[in-house]
């Protein structure tokens, strides 16, 4: 089956599921499980449920999905397990297995959200108007609290004013726009362009070049993600190196070959374009100087998905700045995609610890390379009255001359 679900394909692996030799190890590192001290909010507890999904001793009912959805998809666990547990497509797998027993209405819900508004651009577009109108007037206030905390701030002039097509000479390097980051984080866009534009790649904004699929990955619609991987693939595969400023989006994208992989039209040119696609901080950049303390928070896509995490820090310190480290271990913020909606509590609890790390630093800007993270973490620091900035750490780099 080239597309569309499969129950068998969209399951943890059995071989995944048995590179658990359940040592614990990774339980310090899980946070929800620091948060619960459950070992059903584990890793080791979430495996050991998928084996008995796997096994025929349980179902993946009700509860397991509730197991699953408080995860938070980080992969610190991953990063931590010395068997190399690939944990991150374990749950991603386990969410697409419990997706058809979800009740109707949430389910459609999902799909709606998930596959319907996110990879059509001119409905985004028309949202993030709405939604740039409502903050204008004050009149985003009628929505309920948790989701106003989760929206980006959208600035219609933004919206209004294209992204420029091709800027620069040498290699093409093609910017993956997206969806919420191309309606709600556009001068993160236009930044990533001029500075690849310096530092000498032709600089392009394809045509098409939408959503990814990778929240639709990450919340049980693999059929959703596979037919986002196609569309964009198609879009971007002949540039030379396609730059993503978007964590959660770079880790997806890295993984669209094994995605397809079944697919014996489009799963070669999916593993041709994973391998050309860059977290635009993984690039040599030549940027302006950037002056005094800056604080860093890395994403879990760049933690634990990629390893690529040190390039923020790289490229801000050679630019000058003053780093200022967390010291929270590099612990999830509590985003992960639509996980503050889903899970309000574990989200704010986590929101909450990072916003005390950034103050303690004494840092009046953190540099944040996703969307997710930044409407977050600009969410908790706004709790505490912290005046402290949040931005892309291109947007430092392009900036500060
Ligand atoms: S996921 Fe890895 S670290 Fe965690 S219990 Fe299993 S083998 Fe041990
Ligand atoms: S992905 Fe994160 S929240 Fe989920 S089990 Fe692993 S460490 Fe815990």
């Amino acid at each position: 089956m080239a597309s569309g679900w499969d129950p068998e394909r969209d399951a943890p692996a059995d071989e995944d599921i048995a590179s658990c030799v359940a040592c614990g190890l990774c339980l310090p590192h899980c946070p929800t499980f620091r948060l619960t001290g459950r070992e059903t909010a584990s890793p080791r507890g979430r495996i050991a449920a998928m084996r008995a999904v796997a096994e025929g001793e349980a179902e993946p009912d009700g509860i397991f999905a509730a197991m699953m959805d408080e995860c938070l998809a980080c992969r610190a666990c991953e990063t931590a397990c010395p068997s190399g547990v690939p944990f991150g497509r374990m749950v991603e797998a386990a969410r697409a297995q419990v997706e058809p027993r979800r009740p109707a209405a949430l389910r459609a819900t999902r799909r709606l959200g998930l596959a319907g508004v996110f990879p059509r651009r001119r409905l985004m577009f028309a949202l993030a108007t709405g939604l740039g109108l409502a903050q204008t007037i004050g009149a985003d206030r009628l929505v309920p609290r948790r989701l106003r905390r989760s929206s980006p701030r959208v600035s219609l002039d933004e919206l209004r004013r294209p992204l420029p097509r091709s800027q620069g000479t040498g290699p093409v390097a093609a910017l993956l726009t997206g969806c919420i980051m191309d309606v709600a984080f556009r001068p993160v866009h236009r930044a990533t362009l001029r500075l690849l534009a310096r530092s000498g790649y032709r600089a392009v904004v394809p045509d098409d070049p939408g959503c990814c699929g990778a929240l639709a990955m990450h919340n049980g619609q693999p059929e959703a993600a596979r037919e986002m991987a196609r569309a964009r693939i198609a879009a971007l595969e002949s540039a030379d190196v396609i730059v993503v400023n978007s964590a959660g989006c770079s880790a997806h994208m890295k993984d669209w070959g094994a995605l397809l992989a079944d697919d014996p039209d489009w799963g070669p040119r999916a593993a041709a374009v994973a391998g050309r696609v860059r977290d635009v901080i993984e690039l040599d950049l030549t940027g302006g100087r950037v002056t005094g303390p800056v604080a860093v928070h890395d994403a879990c896509h760049h933690l634990n998905g990629q390893a690529v995490a040190g390039g923020a820090h790289r490229l801000l310190a050679e630019a000058g700045a003053d780093l200022r480290h967390l010291s929270d271990g590099g612990r999830c913020c509590g985003a992960a995609g639509i996980y503050s909606v889903t899970q309000p509590e574990m989200s704010q609890a986590l929101a909450r610890e990072k916003a005390a790390a950034i103050v303690a630093t004494g840092a009046p800007v953190v540099a944040v390379a996703n969307p997710g993270c930044a409407v977050q973490i600009a969410a908790a620091l706004a709790d505490v009255d912290a005046t402290v900035r949040v931005a892309h750490p291109v947007e430092l780099l392009d900036e500060m001359d």
